[in-house]
């Protein structure tokens, strides 16, 4: 799920596309942007990506931090 704003929630498993497999990263090199009058989700690179990097955005998650994040070893965040 994604949350576009505080009434809509965008579900991948309904008619999403392939960004639904974009990783979490703490240290990405994509961002996400809504565009609020469509409540359309781009995500757009922020920084020169190679060809064959792993494409990640921060999910800026808001939940119980129950989950590891696993964006790189050392990493302490929690999702
Ligand atoms: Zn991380």
């Amino acid at each position: 799920m994604f949350r576009v704003n505080r009434a809509w929630s965008r579900d991948a498993h309904v008619g999403g596309n392939n960004a639904r497999f974009i990783n979490h990263s703490c240290r990405p090199n994509c961002y996400s942007y809504v565009d609020a009058k469509t409540r359309t989700i781009w995500i757009r690179a922020g920084k020169r990506i190679e060809a064959g990097d792993e494409l990640t955005y921060d999910y800026n998650t808001e939940g119980d931090k129950s989950i590891s994040c696993r964006c790189r070893p050392d990493c302490k965040t929690r999702l």
